[in-house]
């Protein structure tokens, strides 16, 4: 799992520099890179994704990547967590925003926080019939006082990245507008990539990016996490293209040398090309499903008016 957090610690704490982060800290919050040898480790140990953190902590590497963040070692497995990660946000942010952009439902956050209105859970996800966890329709919305504060967006095998980031940026103006976040919690499994075993989304890593950047330039506080992803190769690229749209870096497209080299092959480039799975997604039924959202944040707006008025 990647944690690339920007502004986590102290804002305008000063940072003894490494060349290249004061010029981000110039332009807004500083990216910092959290991970531990410990925690690689661990991470490498789960039977699922055996390897996997390993592979994609040294392509980020092997890019050079590491010399323009600052580095923070971590024994913590709350930064791991997207629930803990949210907690001690609110210590300090009033209101956060989840966003969960992996194949599945992101079923445990939403739980823990569906019955508030200080933290806000948007998921895109496949939505299918026997497809894990089951839940996540369009109607589920929260409960209780935090009725209106989750946002579930139902998505169709074969979305690929154009139409799904016109879904993901309808959807977060809408919800920026309606909560009006302190920081974010991004979520970024890899899953839905073109590749993946679970054959679902045909997406590639710049359609994620794109989402990726529509979320950085609100400029708040912003945890970014892994989550699912198993085809590993093709996890660590994403995840290493995603950490060069962070820092607004550029990446060669060819693989640079070093310990997992081989497993980039037969064509050891960063790119990703989509499959030519059939797209499910009707443009009826996504509109549908938009309207149905904007319906419900509409709640939110009216009921801040009213407490404003
Ligand atoms: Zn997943």
């Amino acid at each position: 799992h990647l944690g690339v957090s920007r502004a986590l610690a102290e804002h305008g704490e000063p940072r003894a520099g490494r060349p290249g982060v004061a010029a981000l800290m110039a332009a807004a919050l500083p990216p910092v890179y959290v991970h531990s040898p410990e925690y690689v480790a661990l991470c490498d140990s789960l039977c699922k994704v055996p390897k996997r953190a390993s592979m994609v902590h040294s392509l980020i590497e092997a890019y050079s990547l590491l010399d323009q963040m600052k580095d923070e070692a971590s024994g913590f497995c709350y930064l791991n967590d997207a629930v803990l990660g949210i907690l001690r946000l609110r210590q300090k942010f009033d209101r956060v925003l989840y966003i969960d952009l992996d194949l599945h439902h992101g079923d445990g956050v939403e739980d823990a926080f569906s019955f508030t209105s200080k933290v806000m859970t948007v998921s895109l996800h496949k939505f299918s019939p026997g497809f894990f966890p089951g839940t996540g329709d369009v109607t589920d919305v929260g409960l209780g006082k935090g009725r209106y504060y989750s946002v579930n967006v139902p998505i169709q095998d074969g979305i690929q990245d154009e139409k799904y980031y016109q879904i993901c940026e309808t959807v977060l103006k809408e919800v920026y507008a309606a909560f009006n976040p302190d920081a974010v919690v991004l979520q970024l499994g890899a899953d839905t990539i073109a590749g993946d075993p679970m054959c679902s989304f045909n997406m590639t890593p710049e359609g994620v990016g794109k989402c990726l950047k529509y979320v950085l330039q609100w400029q708040l506080a912003t945890l970014i996490l892994g989550g699912g992803g198993y085809n590993l190769a093709n996890t660590a690229r994403c995840w290493t293209y995603l950490t060069g749209v962070i820092l607004g870096r550029t990446l060669s497209s060819e693989i640079p040398d070093h310990e997992f080299f081989t497993e980039y092959g037969p064509d050891y480039v960063l790119e990703i090309t989509p499959s030519c799975r059939p797209d499910r997604n009707e443009p009826q039924r996504i509109q549908e499903i938009l309207n149905s959202i904007k319906g419900e944040l509409d709640h939110l707006v009216q009921a801040f008016t009213r407490r404003g008025a």
